[in-house]
């Protein structure tokens, strides 16, 4: 009989013409969030999603078979539609191939290889040695309750609306939030690292009992680090959009600043997208702000 049996497993499905394998694979630990929900979530957020994805050199986040084993992956020998190589030198002098995407496609070509969580360079590929945003990722100390993380947003915003920079928040989809601002391609890397360190620094020294500037994990007891290290050359965070390779398919999200108190970090997930998108874009005047920080908080 065929009582108890699983239905059949699909080989392939094709979504945006990039053929998707194993769509019935669950990719969310027993929550039946399967490969191809996974696509057709990218698939549906990609009008929202591409403008901070594409052309962006990417580091993935691969979880061929769910998210019980997952590994980021920068380089790629094989890459398929939509995906595009580039050589960048590093600090030490090599040269190696990266990965940016080019197309729609390429998030889907991206996904049929496992990937869950899409991370991000600052800068695009035009332009790769200066970038367009900033982000301040707000990382609070184990078991922090999320109003004091709320309350380090607040803070970090007025710190930016001090400095006449116009900001936008994002949750992370994990314990924090990300606060990004867009920003002139007129600073290079050196230059937006120490304005994100010089912004956390003054965090810190107004606020000491409740923020650090110190990645070191002791010092970050009962306090709020803001992670300003992800602004530095091949450094990356997690894109608008990209879902989380966590429990529940958590999405890092655009929300408006007045919605800070009712979301919660890892509150959006997978599912809840469909809503959202049929309200307005949180950061729809995003690459609409111009901007600089020449000139901004030198010593
Ligand atoms: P949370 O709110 O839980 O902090 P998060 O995305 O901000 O979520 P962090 O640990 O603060 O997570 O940030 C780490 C970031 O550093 C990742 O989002 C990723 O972009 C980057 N990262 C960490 N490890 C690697 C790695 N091995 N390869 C590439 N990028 C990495
Ligand atoms: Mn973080
Ligand atoms: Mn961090």
């Amino acid at each position: 009989g065929t009582r108890g049996n699983k239905k059949k497993e699909r080989e392939s499905i094709t979504v945006k013409g990039i053929r998707i394998s194993s769509p019935d694979k669950d990719m969310y630990d027993g929550d039946q969030i399967t490969k191809e929900e996974v696509a057709r979530y990218y698939h549906l957020v990609s009008e929202r999603m591409i403008p901070y994805v594409s052309e962006r050199v990417l580091s993935i986040m691969r979880c061929p078979d769910g998210i019980g084993e997952c590994f980021y992956q920068k380089h790629l020998d094989q890459i398929g539609k939509g995906l595009e190589k580039i050589e960048i030198t590093e600090k030490d002098g090599d040269r190696e191939d990266y990965v940016y995407i080019g197309s729609e496609e390429g998030v889907l070509s991206a996904v049929q290889m496992g990937t869950l969580e899409f991370h991000i360079w600052g800068s695009t590929v035009d332009k790769l040695e200066f970038p367009d945003m900033i982000v301040f990722d707000l990382d609070p100390a184990e078991g922090m309750k999320v109003d004091k993380v709320r309350e380090g947003v607040r803070d970090m915003k007025k710190i930016l609306d001090e400095l006449s920079l116009t900001s936008f928040l994002k949750t992370s989809g994990g314990k924090g939030y990300h606060v990004v601002v867009p920003v002139n391609r007129t600073a290079d890397w050196d230059r937006v690292r120490d304005f994100a360190k010089l912004c956390a620094q003054a965090m810190e020294e107004r606020w000491p009992e409740k923020y650090t500037s110190n990645m070191r994990k002791e010092k970050r007891k009962g306090k709020i680090f803001i992670d300003w290290v992800r602004n530095g050359r091949s450094a990356t965070s997690v894109a608008p959009y990209s879902l989380r390779a966590r429990k529940g398919a958590p999405v890092s999200v655009p929300i408006f600043w007045e919605e800070l108190d009712e979301i919660t970090p890892n509150q959006i997930k997978l599912r809840d997208i469909e809503e959202r998108l049929e309200k307005e874009d949180p950061w729809k005047d995003f690459f609409k702000v111009h901007q600089g920080i020449r000139g901004q908080m030198d010593e």
